[in-house]
């Protein structure tokens, strides 16, 4: 799932994973799961998502390629925030070679830039499980607790004007072109998402991907 910050890659990769019962491997959540634990991994991370900037490519793609092939099986995943860059994206394509893998399709999310700033300053997420929430179309049933996993809810510490500045910069710099890469290869599937998360958009997002009907029943 490719998309610029805020432009919903998380609610529709969960969607997704939910709609198909394909495992969710998320970049942000596994980097934010170290900066919950304190690690010393951790505190290397921090200093790069809390000023949105990209975590180097040699640690991330030996994170997420371990993450890839341990979480895994050979039914597919739903990968989102990974590949970011050009250097990402080979290594990526390296890695699924061997374990005889390749990318179906790839989603590219477009969100206009005031929906995106809109989003990303009204946006919580669980602590636990990484469910995104916001203010006004996904509150969690009872305020603060997670409805999937009864975590706590919280702002992420990159969700503010100044980081999200640097956030669509890097969006526009490093991973805006992987868009060209994939069209190339007949790949890329652009989802159009400024309205709401709601079954009509759920409905175009799996038309997109030629599935017509969930295989899972997905609540609204
Ligand atoms: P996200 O949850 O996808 O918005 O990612 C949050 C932050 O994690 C980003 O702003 C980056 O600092 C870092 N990050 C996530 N995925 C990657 C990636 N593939 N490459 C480098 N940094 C990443």
């Amino acid at each position: 799932m490719l998309g610029a910050p805020g432009s919903g890659k998380g609610t529709w990769s969960k969607f997704l994973s939910d709609a198909l019962g394909l495992p969710h491997i998320s970049s942000g959540d596994l980097f934010r799961r170290e900066l919950a634990k304190d690690s010393p991994l951790g505190h290397q991370l921090r200093s790069y998502l809390d000023e949105g900037k990209l975590v180097p490519d040699d640690l991330t793609i030996r994170l997420l390629g371990q993450e890839i092939i341990e979480g895994t099986g050979q039914q597919g995943f739903i990968l989102d925030g990974f590949p970011r860059t050009m250097a990402q994206a080979d290594a990526l394509d390296a890695l699924l070679l061997d374990s005889g893998q390749a990318i179906d399709r790839v989603v590219e999310i477009q969100v206009s830039e005031q929906v995106i700033i809109g989003r990303a300053l009204s946006r919580f997420v669980c602590e636990g499980c990484g469910q995104p929430y916001n203010t006004t179309t996904m509150k969690p049933q009872v305020e603060g607790i997670c409805d999937r996993c009864g975590g706590r809810i919280v702002r992420r510490s990159d969700d503010n004007e100044q980081t999200l500045k640097q956030r669509l910069k890097a969006y526009r710099e490093k991973t805006a072109p992987l868009t060209d890469y994939y069209q190339r290869q007949g790949k890329l599937a652009v989802f159009p998402n400024d309205g709401p998360p709601d079954r009509k958009a759920q409905q175009e997002l799996l038309e997109l991907l030629g599935q017509a009907e969930p295989v899972n029943e997905v609540a609204d």
